[in-house]
């Protein structure tokens, strides 16, 4: 099993300027070589492979001399990493690879396991051309690395990723029962509700955050471009911007570990997250980023940890049916946020109701023999778990 752990490294200044210049030739050659790609296919519909791509990068070597002065082995990784954008594109769907810019974004370089070496002992990497740098050690692991990611955040702080082969394998999943299975309904007023009755409300903190940078914002403009003014306060608000992603990441961890520590499977809706994050809405894009996000870490932690994840199809009527009696309630608008249901008499919490099916959906894809509504015509009662098994 893979497994990251990101340390905080401390390159001293003629390492910062090694650094400064990998990161710069990373993205030379991942431009030039998308560059190469795109014009082939157009002049003459050849398709270059990675491995013609990456004897490019030897040919460009002899034209660009300072490309030798960067670790190869940080050039051929990035040729991979633009081959794999590339044939996401094409699998699934994503956006064309986007050239690089050299402004804005995270700059990152990647060295293979084989040229650097983690010295645990001595809390220092080893990195080809770059030497010994001192790291944060905060905790330990035990395995073969397979890579380092080394990235200078906005805020001028680095970070080393290092990509471990634990040897150990992933736990079974344990099989799915009706009793230990939460459904995760995304709602629209609270982050998530979950079929057992929790409301997570949606992350509120970045507002101070998100008005603190709308003010440096308008002094960075009143500022002359290229001042040394100017670049200070872009500091100040990229250091936010940090910020609020570390805030964001936080809170997408602590109800990630909630939700996994409560229930063995878990059951939500196959999100389109790519267009959903299109959406202009300045709130409701950082819902879906924090989605995304939470989808993602619930992904990898099931599986360290063996549980289960279930997606459902993201269109199924979960809101508007009863989850008593399966009544279909078609007159249900958006801004009804609770009802009864004209088939039984329940009285459904909207969302609540909504994750209480989804739950049904993910146990019936999975437990065939399960029928899913309790039937038995209890005001007032909602899903009743132990009867999901025995009806
Ligand atoms: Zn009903």
């Amino acid at each position: 099993m893979h497994k990251a752990f990101k340390y905080r490294i401390y390159p001293n200044k003629a390492q910062q300027a090694l650094l400064e210049a990998t990161f710069g030739c990373c993205r030379f050659v991942y431009n030039k070589t998308l560059d190469i790609r795109k014009t082939a296919y157009e002049t003459d519909k050849t398709r270059l492979s990675k491995f013609d791509l990456i004897k490019k990068v030897t040919s460009l070597k002899d034209e660009f001399e300072w490309l030798k002065d960067v670790p190869a082995t940080c050039l051929q990784q990035v040729v991979d990493n633009m081959d794999k954008a590339y044939q996401n594109f094409f699998k699934s769907g994503k956006g064309y690879p986007k050239f690089k810019t050299k402004h804005r974004s995270r700059k990152s370089c990647c060295f293979s396991g084989q040229r650097s070496d983690v010295l645990q002992d001595i809390s220092c990497l080893k990195l080809s051309k770059i030497g010994l740098v001192k790291y944060k050690k905060d905790r330990a692991f035990v395995g073969i690395l397979r890579h380092i990611v080394i990235t200078q955040e906005n805020d001028g702080k680095y970070y080393a990723s290092c990509v471990v082969e634990t040897g150990v394998e992933a736990p079974k999943p344990q099989p799915v029962e009706a009793s230990t299975t939460v459904g995760i309904d995304l709602g629209l007023k609270d982050f998530i509700i979950t079929s057992d009755g929790h409301k997570i409300p949606n992350p509120r903190f970045y507002a101070t955050v998100d008005r603190r940078i709308a003010r440096l914002q308008k002094h960075e403009s009143r500022e002359q471009k290229g001042s040394k003014r100017r670049a200070r306060i872009r500091l100040k608000i990229n250091k936010l911007y940090v910020k609020k992603r570390n805030l964001i990441k936080n809170f997408i961890y602590h109800v990630a570990k909630t939700l996994l520590r409560e229930s063995q499977t878990l059951v939500m809706e196959d999100l389109n997250i790519v267009g959903m994050v299109k959406n202009h809405k300045l709130a409701k894009s950082i819902q879906n980023i924090c989605w995304g996000e939470l989808r993602r870490v619930l992904e990898y932690k099931s599986k360290w940890l063996g549980h289960n994840l279930i997606f459902i199809d993201r269109w199924a009527p979960s809101t508007k049916t009863c989850s008593h009696c399966g009544f279909h309630n078609s007159t249900l608008t958006l801004s009804d946020r609770s009802w009864v249901c004209p088939g039984c008499g329940t009285h459904h919490d909207r969302d609540i109701n909504a994750a209480i099916n989804i739950k049904r959906m993910g146990l019936e894809t999975l437990l065939p023999a399960v029928s899913g509504f309790d039937g038995r015509g209890e005001v007032g009662c909602n899903f009743d778990e132990a009867s999901i098994c025995t009806v």
